[in-house]
Formats: C-alpha cells, structure tokens, sequence
C-alpha cells in the first residue's frame, strides 16, 4: 500500500484476535499463530533448543524494532521486494503487464536460479526456516474450512502465474503454522548474508537441518531464500552431505553443488561465490563446529 502498488477499498484489522497468537508445544511437534511476533519466536526457550533455525531465521530479520512488531504471519506473505515491481513507476509482468524491468536493467539483488517469467527473489527469511523443519500453514475460510498446505506449495512460482504470490485466495487467512517434532539428533541453524550488516532483505541466506547419528549425517535439508523466486530446498546439496560426516569438505562440497546449473543476471554473478559460503558456514554452524558467522547480516 505504501509504495503505491495496493489500494484496498477495506482493512480488516486482525491483530486483536487472540486465538491467533502464541506458541503451543503438541505431541506431533509446536504450533504457532500467525500472529506472534519474530521476537517471541526467536526469545522462544523451546525453538532456541530444538528448532535453532527458526529461532535464527526470525532473529535475525530485518530490525529489532521491525521484530518486535512484526508477525509471522505477515512475514511468510510478505511481497517481494524487487524494485521494479515496488515502484508504481513500473508496470511490470507482476502487475498485469508483459515486461519484466529487472532481466535488461539493475539486478545485483535477483534470482540467481528457477527463474523464467520473473526474477526476483522469495523475501522471507522464516520461510527458509520453515520449509527446512518441513513445516506446514493451516488457511481458513469461513465458507470452505480449513486446508493444509506445504511451505513450499504456499508460494506460487511466477512462471505459473505473475500476478499471485501465494495460494492464499481472497476469503482465507493463514490461521496457523503447524512444526513437527524433529527427529532424535537434530541439529539446525539459519544464516542470512546482506549488502550491510543489518536493516534489510538477504542477498544470500541458508537455513540447515542436519539428522545426525553420533558424526554421521543420516539426512539433511538444505534450503535457500534469496537464490530463486520462490523458497527452495537444494537436492544436491542435501545428497553431498547424507550418509557422511560433516567436516570442512564435505560443508565445503555441498555448499559448491547448491549453486549446481545457476544462471546469473548480468549484475549477480557474486551470488555464485556468496551462496556456497553461506551454505557452508551455516553446515558447520548446526553442526556445532563453527561460531556464528561475524560477517552474516541480522
Ligand atoms: C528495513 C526492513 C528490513 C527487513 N528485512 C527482512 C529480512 O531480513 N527478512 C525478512 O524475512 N523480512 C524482512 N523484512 C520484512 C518484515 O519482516 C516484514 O515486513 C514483516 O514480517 C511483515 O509483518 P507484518 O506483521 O507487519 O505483516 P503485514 O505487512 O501486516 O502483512 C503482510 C501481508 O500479509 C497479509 N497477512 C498478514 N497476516 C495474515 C494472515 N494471518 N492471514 C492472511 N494474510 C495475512 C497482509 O494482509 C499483507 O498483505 C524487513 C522489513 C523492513 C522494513
């Protein structure tokens, strides 16, 4: 609405509604309302133990201001920040129209993977946490009830059709997120990578479950945000890593195959350096064998 692109008719205010706040351990895992804030998540003593990168993910978005006002919810349906399509100075594919802006002009922030009709890039860094605990959201509707949806099958992808971001329709609301329990010997972390230390969007971000058995990696989930248009999960570099330790190479191996087959803008070729570091640093960050990275954004 601010930068002039939505002009509604009518709000609806739905931050008093109570039963759409708050965090609920369950016996399948924890759930949270739409409506509880990237602070309370992250301060959260259960997901700072067992979900690591969603207690990264939200801590580390945007401000602590920003945090502490703004709600999970909002932040999974964030719109996109590609400039073009925030600027009412451009009509582009995203608003109804045929020409993309960002494929022959200023792209340093785009997609570097998965894109065809529209390069810009998924904003939200819980939804790389959540799609890497294989989360789910709950949407209701007054008239059709309620449905379950995927992480990743929330989110339209542009090439399928431009002008809708997710498959919310006009008489649902996302009314809850749905976690299940990690498996025994979980370990996670999320990093986000930016142009500056903190106050914005990532240029690269990484979240990582690794299932260990003692030094062995029984299975991970790799995900990536500011690499496509739609959060995604890396298959090669969830391959690199299963059934062998995490060491230095193999972080190292998986972080260079997470990269495998991207084709970059004219002006993001840096993503192709930047994306294996953050897939690397942030292994060897669940997997207790490095610190926190002093250079990553939040
Ligand atoms: C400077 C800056 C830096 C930022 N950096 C990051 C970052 O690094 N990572 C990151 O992830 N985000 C970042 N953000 C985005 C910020 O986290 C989001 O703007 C915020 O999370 C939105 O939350 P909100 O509660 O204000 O949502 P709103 O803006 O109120 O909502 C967003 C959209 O979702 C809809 N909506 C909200 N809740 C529901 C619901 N329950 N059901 C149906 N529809 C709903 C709203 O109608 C609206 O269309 C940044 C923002 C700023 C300003």
């Amino acid at each position: 609405m601010k930068d002039g692109i939505e002009q509604p008719t009518r709000l609806v205010n739905i931050r008093n509604i109570s039963g759409l706040h708050g965090i609920r351990e369950t016996e399948q895992g924890l759930t949270i309302g739409p409506l509880t804030t990237l602070a309370e998540i992250s301060d959260h003593p259960l997901i700072q133990s067992q979900y690591q990168i969603l207690a990264d993910a939200c801590g580390h978005a945007a401000t602590p201001h920003i945090r502490n006002m703004a709600t999970v919810g909002g932040n999974l349906l964030q719109r996109v920040q590609c400039w073009y399509y925030r600027s009412s100075d451009f009509q582009c594919i995203r608003k109804g129209k045929d020409l993309c802006f960002a494929f022959d002009g200023l792209n340093q922030y785009h997609a570097i993977m998965e894109y065809a009709t529209c390069p810009s890039v998924a904003p939200s860094s819980a939804a790389v946490a959540l799609l890497g605990l294989n989360a789910s959201v709950e949407l209701s509707s007054a008239k059709r009830g309620k449905r379950t949806v995927g992480i990743r099958e929330l989110y339209v992808v542009p090439d399928a059709n431009p002008t809708k971001f997710t498959v919310i329709e006009p008489d649902e609301l996302l009314t809850a997120i749905v976690i299940p329990k990690p498996a025994p010997g979980t370990r996670s972390a999320y990093q986000k990578y930016g142009e500056k230390e903190s106050f914005d969007w990532a240029i690269a971000d990484a979240g990582v479950v690794l299932e260990m058995d003692g030094d062995v990696c029984r299975r991970a989930v790799i995900t990536m945000g500011a690499a496509s248009p739609v959060v995604r999960r890396s298959p090669q570099a969830e391959a690199a890593l299963a059934g062998k330790p995490i060491t230095q190479e193999t972080a190292r191996a998986a972080g260079k195959v997470a990269v495998e087959g991207a084709q970059p803008l004219s002006g993001n070729a840096y993503k192709l350096d930047l994306f294996p570091v953050a897939v690397y640093r942030t292994i060897l960050l669940a997997a207790g064998q490095r610190d926190r990275d002093p250079s990553a954004a939040g």
